[in-house]
C-alpha cells in the first residue's frame, strides 16, 4: 500500500539546504499499523511532512507511492483528497469556520477527487452524529469554528473525529512532541483501533511505548539519522523502552 523506496529529503533554502531524510525504506502493506520510534532529530516528523507534501520540504531521491500511484508528484490536497491523512501534531484553529462545514468540504473533496457525487446533508449529518456520540463530543461543538477554544483532550477528539468521518485510505500520526494524557492517549488509541481495516493502512509515528500498549502494532521501525535502522515486532518498542536507543543504533552501527 505505502511503499516508500531510497528517499532522500532536505530543508532549507539554496544557501542554507540540510538533508534529513537520507534513504529510507518502507513497506506498510494493507491492513496494517506500523509504528515508527526513534531518537529526537531522526526525521520522523520530517518523513510525515514529506508525504504529506509540507511547503519547505525538498525530495532529492527516491521514491513514495500509494497503492502504485507516485504521491510526490501531486499537490498536498490531491494527497489529501486521495485519502492519506496526516494527524495535527499541533491543530491549527480556523475562526469562522465550523466544524461540520470544515469536515463536510474535505469530504466532498475526496468524492471529487474519487468521481463521487457529493455526500447529501441528510446522510452527512446522519453519519456525523453517530461519530460524535461515539466520540461523546456534543452537537455545540461541531458548530463551533475549527479548534477555537477547544480544550487539549477535546482538539484530539476533534481530530480523531475528522478521521473517522473521512476514513482516510492512509492514516499518519505524528504524536511525539504532544505530550498526551492519559485521557487523550485512549481517544487516540481507540481512534486508531476503531480505523484498522483490512484495506487501510496506518504509520505511527510516538516516543511513547504506552500508546503501543494501546494500538498494538504489527511492526516497529526505528529511525535514526533518516533512515530505518532496525524492525522489529511489538517486542522492539519494549526493549527501546527498557534500554533506549543505544544498544539498537550500536547493533546497527
Ligand atoms: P523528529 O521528529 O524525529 O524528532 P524532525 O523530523 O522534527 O525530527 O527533525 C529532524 C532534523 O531536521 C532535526 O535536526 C531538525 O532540527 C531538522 N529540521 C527540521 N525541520 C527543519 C527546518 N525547517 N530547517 C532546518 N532544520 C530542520
Ligand atoms: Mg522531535
Ligand atoms: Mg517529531
Amino acid at each position: 500500500m505505502l511503499k516508500i523506496d531510497n528517499l532522500f529529503a532536505s530543508v532549507g533554502d539554496e544557501e542554507d539546504t540540510k538533508e534529513i531524510i537520507k534513504g529510507l525504506t518502507l513497506d506498510v502493506p494493507a491492513g496494517e499499523v506500523h509504528a515508527i520510534m526513534g531518537p529526537n532529530g531522526a526525521g520522523k516528523s520530517t518523513l510525515s511532512y514529506v508525504l504529506t507534501g509540507r511547503d519547505g520540504y525538498d525530495v532529492t531521491g527516491g521514491s513514495a507511492e500509494l497503492n502504485g500511484e507516485d504521491i510526490l508528484e501531486m499537490e498536498p490536497e490531491e494527497r489529501a483528497a486521495s485519502g492519506l491523512f496526516l494527524s495535527f501534531q499541533y491543530p491549527v484553529e480556523i475562526p469562522g469556520v465550523p466544524v461540520m462545514t470544515f469536515v463536510r468540504t474535505a469530504l466532498n473533496a475526496q468524492h471529487k477527487q474519487r468521481g463521487e457525487d457529493e455526500i447529501s446533508a441528510a446522510e452527512f449529518l446522519k453519519k456525523a452524529k453517530a461519530v460524535a456520540a461515539q466520540l461523546k463530543l456534543t452537537p455545540e461543538m461541531l458548530r463551533r469554528p475549527v479548534n477555537v477554544g477547544f480544550s487539549g483532550g477535546e482538539k484530539k477528539r476533534l481530530e480523531i473525529f475528522q478521521m473517522m468521518m473521512l476514513e482516510p485510505k492512509f492514516l499518519i500520526l505524528d504524536e511525539t512532541d504532544s505530550g498526551l494524557d492519559i485521557d487523550a492517549l485512549k481517544v487516540v488509541s481507540d481512534g486508531v483501533n476503531a480505523l484498522r481495516s483490512p484495506e487501510r493502512g496506518m504509520l505511527v509515528i510516538t516516543h511513547y511505548q504506552r500508546l503501543l500498549d494501546h494500538i498494538r502494532p504489527d511492526k516497529v521501525h526505528v529511525l535514526a539519522d533518516g533512515r530505518i535502522i532496525a524492525t522489529g515486532g511489538p517486542e522492539l518498542a519494549e526493549r527501546l523502552e527498557k534500554e533506549g536507543y543505544d544498544g539498537v543504533l550500536a547493533e546497527a552501527a
